[in-house]
């Protein structure tokens, strides 16, 4: 149930769907060319990280992987 996106979709309006979401970032790789959407996909058993929203790198995080990261990010963010 993975939605493709083309480069001309229109990621910045509202992304209020329950299981999407669009967080604006700054990718250090590809980047001076100003902010990057990063796409965040809730789906079965994991959460999808989509920087660019052109499938060039799609990580995956199962449970385990996102609840680490919630955690760190929760103390970081403190
Ligand atoms: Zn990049």
């Amino acid at each position: 149930m993975s939605v493709v996106f083309d480069n001309s979709d229109s990621t910045t309006g509202p992304a209020r769907n329950s299981h999407r979401r669009v967080v604006m970032t700054t990718c250090q790789a590809h980047g001076a060319a100003g902010f990057t959407n990063l796409l965040m996909t809730k789906e079965d058993g994991g959460i999808v990280l989509n920087p660019h929203v052109a499938n060039c790198c799609v990580l995956r995080l199962d449970e385990q992987a996102a609840t680490a990261l919630h955690d760190v990010l929760g103390e970081w963010l403190g």
